[in-house]
């Protein structure tokens, strides 16, 4: 079923909805054994659950969908009803379910952080003409974040550039990461990334794929690139250790859910198929 955008609702607000309702970071779901699934509104509505700030995402096929914000979770005896992070819903809620949720997590994320101006503090209102907000003392427009960030697999042969992360669980390696500044291009970030974090430099930047991250509003753009030169020495900040790992020796790597495991697994299979790296 296509997804399309829109922030303008329907006329016709009668018709059954999915209501994306988030108490802070949690999402509203209905449980049942190892699956879960977004809820209608009249479903939620028995239980005395009243989403607030909703605002409309778009129709998937024929139904309308809608992000809202509860301030606390549901009583006991919403049957089936919890609210859980959104990171435990991957693989959880249906694939569509999903994608959608993610959208709306990054929209109530920015509703609730664009009720004020940053420039004079005067309060915002939505505008008429667009997903934005205007300020109603100044006039700026406010327009929801999204923050780039690369991710890269840096291929030495048959081998890839695994690191840790200070911030890490103890021996989970993954590949490089790091948010884009401002003014540089998403290409010169990878390179500068690299550099900055483990010391070495890389040539054949190519892009690979991207996944909105509502962490809460960041699109990871991910690349490969060979390695191109110098020795491998962390900054001791963002990665307190890295190394070459061929695909038989990996230590331990992230789930299934992330863009950065998509990337470890294409080495993988790059090197099943016997091709080289960006390839
Ligand atoms: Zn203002």
């Amino acid at each position: 079923m296509p997804f399309i955008s829109s922030f303008i609702p329907p006329a016709d607000r009668g018709q059954p909805a999915w209501w994306f309702i988030f108490q802070h970071d949690r999402l509203l779901v209905s449980r049942v054994g190892d699956s879960a699934r977004v809820p209608l509104l009249d479903s939620v509505q028995p239980f005395g659950i009243d989403p607030q700030r909703a605002q409309f995402l778009g129709m998937l096929d024929t139904v309308p969908c809608y992000a809202a914000s509860i301030d606390s979770p549901p009583q006991e005896g919403a049957e089936g009803m919890t609210v859980e992070p959104l990171r435990r819903l991957f693989g959880l809620l249906p694939e569509e379910q999903l994608r959608i949720a993610i959208r709306a997590s990054q929209i109530v994320h920015w509703d609730n952080t664009s009720r004020y101006c940053g420039a004079c503090g005067g309060p915002t209102r939505p505008s008429a003409a667009e997903r934005a907000k205007m300020c109603q003392s100044c006039g700026l427009t406010l327009f929801p974040r999204i923050s780039p960030a690369v991710i890269v697999a840096v291929v030495n042969d048959d081998r890839i550039l695994l690191a840790h992360g200070s911030r890490y669980p103890e021996g989970l390696y993954s590949v490089l990461a790091g948010f884009v500044e401002p003014g540089e291009t998403i290409e010169e970030c990878v390179a500068r990334e690299v550099k900055e974090e483990v010391g070495i430099d890389v040539s054949d930047i190519r892009y690979f794929a991207s996944q909105p991250w509502p962490f809460p509003d960041s699109l990871m753009v991910a690349f490969t690139a060979r390695y191109a030169g110098g020795e491998i020495i962390v900054d001791g900040k963002e990665v307190d250790d890295a190394g070459w790992f061929s695909a038989d020796s990996f230590p331990r790597i992230p789930e299934a859910i992330s863009i950065s495991r998509r990337l470890i697994d294409w080495f993988v299979e790059q090197q099943r198929s016997g091709g080289g790296a960006a390839e």
